[in-house]
């Protein structure tokens, strides 16, 4: 529906044959194509950009001015509070999140952070080695428990810190209830972290008023998953977090006096972007987000449920077909995860992408424990995996959907997905 809006849509590729067809892109869950509006922002900046927080020149002192306004434009799409909120700009939500497993750290070995086993590894990892990390389990349908996260938010009697969850996840496509999971750990006293980078881009996000308990504390999410480039990440917190303590990088732009004695730092954010900061990131970032605005996240999320529900129904005639999400659960950004019985997940993807020039990604979308759930697989046979990199590995193929995909492309990948589930051997 809203094709036109991308850059690049008509991109024909190569098949086997070599026969060259339209390019179908069903991989948007690890990366989006960009706006046209984003590659306009980028090349009308582009005579104008300078050095950011660092000169006088008309246009070091435009593209510092645009920067520092930026921050307002990402609060105000999520809702965030100016008087509250510090909006540090990094590389992408791995950095975020690894960035604010530094800044709560403290030496308190007591502190417990709860990820989930739906987590992408960069809201699992981050937290790991620096504090005792538990999980909330998952019920059987894949969806998070919220009777674990109560069970365990009381285990731990007041020893949690942050429950660290994903606002949809990568692999399901299943959105978790972030309002009442706030709720919940507000109530044992631990913070909120939405790893935003799924939901952002398919929903609309609140971060909510502080004093109303269902808030949100850190957001986190990145650029290219909202069809804008690389190498821009937000990461969105209380401002006294970032007040105190050293930053993980320091150099230039994090310091305000130094001398070969001591050290004072920037206020935030500036304390915790080291280095010149990515102008054209920003900028970019800027035009994805009015875009993103001017068609309504509720339009987004409507129009891509229309297209996971068709999906969903021509899949399941396809016979051989396993379904890892349940059909019946409509709470969900536009991931379906399958597998086609007897063939292994590598191959099914690459006879999409050569003989329909279809792209879909393959493998455990850094998400192993969830996918070991969801499989049924006992982390202790992972084990053999190991000792021979050569063992083909378990996992799924998984379609994602953005909101320029269209009907007509989902009945080609049917009708090519039901040939290689019919012709299996
Ligand atoms: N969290 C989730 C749920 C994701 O899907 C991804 C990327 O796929 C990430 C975090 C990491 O994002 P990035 O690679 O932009 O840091």
């Amino acid at each position: 529906m809203y094709r036109n809006l991308i850059f690049g849509i008509d991109t024909l590729v190569p098949i086997r044959n070599g026969k060259k067809v339209p390019y179908i892109n069903f991989d948007n869950g690890a990366t989006t194509p960009p706006f046209s509006s984003v590659i306009n922002g980028i090349n009308n900046f582009a005579p104008w950009y300078s050095s950011i927080h660092r000169g006088t020149g008309y246009k070091s002192v435009l593209s510092s001015d645009f920067y520092d306004k930026s921050r307002n434009v990402v609060l105000n799409f999520v809702k965030g509070d100016p008087r509250y909120h510090e909006v540090i700009f990094v590389k992408n939500t791995t950095e975020a999140i690894n960035k604010l497993s530094y800044r709560l750290f403290e030496e308190d070995k007591d502190d417990v952070i709860l990820s989930t086993f739906m987590e992408h590894h960069s809201n699992d990892l981050p937290w790991r080695n620096k504090y005792k990390v538990d999980y909330i389990d998952i019920d059987t349908f894949g969806r998070l428990s919220l009777d674990d996260l109560e069970y365990k938010l009381k285990k731990y009697n007041g020893k949690v810190k942050l429950v660290a969850v994903t606002g949809a996840s990568n692999v399901t496509g299943y959105i978790n209830p972030i309002y009442k999971i706030a709720r919940i750990a507000h109530k044992y006293n631990a913070k909120i972290l939405v790893d935003g980078a799924q939901l952002i881009p398919h929903y609309p996000v609140d971060m909510k008023p502080i004093n109303s308990n269902s808030h949100i504390d850190y957001l986190a999410f990145s650029a290219h998953k909202m069809y804008a480039p690389f190498g821009t990440g937000v990461l969105i917190g209380p401002r006294e977090t970032f007040v105190k303590g050293d930053p993980e990088f320091v150099g230039g732009g994090t310091v305000s006096i130094v001398t070969p004695d001591f050290v004072i730092w920037e206020n935030p954010p500036n304390k915790e972007e080291a280095g010149t900061p990515n102008i054209m990131g920003v900028v970019a970032l800027m035009a994805s987000i009015k875009n993103l605005r001017d068609i309504g996240m509720e339009n987004i999320h409507e129009y891509e449920e229309l297209l996971t529900n068709y999906t969903l129904e021509k899949i399941k005639n396809i016979p051989n077909i396993n379904l890892y999400c349940d059909k019946t659960i409509n709470n969900r950004v536009s991931i379906i995860p399958f597998n086609i019985e007897g063939i292994h997940h590598e191959i099914v993807a690459k006879i999409l992408a050569s003989e329909g020039g279809i792209a879909v990604r393959s493998g455990c979308f850094c998400a192993q424990p969830y996918i070991q759930k969801l499989l049924k697989i006992d982390p202790k046979d992972i084990e053999k995996y190991k000792d021979d990199s050569t063992l083909p590995r378990p996992g799924m193929v998984r379609v994602s959907f953005g909101l320029y995909n269209n009907f007509e492309e989902i009945n080609i990948f049917i009708e090519l997905l039901r040939e290689i589930a019919l012709n299996r051997e």
